[in-house]
């Protein structure tokens, strides 16, 4: 099964993508045995690039891709962009995405490659549906992001606005709440981003 999951035995966590795999091979440069578990293999030489995950971030590969060519996992958050209008889904499993705005349920095969980008994911961004849902409830517009983190990408910084303090910050990530008084964060960019032709939210 092909999957991605973040790494648990890397200083940092990583997302590491490929087969999942239980029983790994022995690794070829000691023959060490490993312990059954869950194990992402990225291929290549035999045991040689298998890594220990953690479970909670496990993300089952769809048959789905991008305009971008980007392969779709469960738990991305996906723009869906037509002539018309913009919409956020969050890829629930193989087949079937939610609108994160207004709850919809959709077949995933329904949406159009060429409409679609996988711009984040809810492990990276847990709290993506509930700001969403929170500018929904309070009448603020929902924000054109066609990335959730633009750190390597050639997007400018977000700007983030307090609802609940007033403070203002740039931040390379989206987050829907401000840390420091848990208030929801309104989003923009710091330079305005703009769509090829103003679009409504449907
Ligand atoms: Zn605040």
């Amino acid at each position: 099964m092909k999957a991605r999951a973040k790494s648990s035995n890397t200083p940092y966590p990583i997302w590491i993508h490929g087969e999942y795999v239980t029983n790994p091979p022995t690794r070829p440069s000691d023959g060490a045995e490993r312990p059954e578990g869950h194990y992402i293999d990225r291929g290549g030489y035999p045991g040689a690039n298998v890594y220990a995950i953690n479970f909670n971030t496990f993300c089952r590969q769809t048959a789905a891709v991008d305009k971008s060519g980007n392969e779709i996992y469960a738990q991305d958050i996906i723009l869906h962009e037509t002539e018309d209008e913009i919409a956020y889904f969050i890829v629930e499993d193989e087949e079937t995405v939610i609108d994160v705005v207004w709850g919809e349920i959709v077949a995933l095969e329904s949406l159009q490659t060429a409409d679609i980008k996988v711009i984040g994911n809810t492990i990276d961004t847990p709290d993506f549906v509930e700001g969403m849902q929170y500018y929904r409830d309070n009448d603020i517009e929902i924000p054109y992001l066609p990335l959730l983190n633009v750190q390597v990408s050639a997007l400018p910084y977000l700007q983030l606005e307090c609802t609940k303090c007033g403070h203002v910050m740039l931040s390379c990530a989206y987050m829907a709440r401000h840390k420091e008084c848990g208030g929801f964060l309104k989003a923009g960019f710091a330079t305005k981003v703009y769509r090829e032709k103003e679009k409504a939210f449907a």
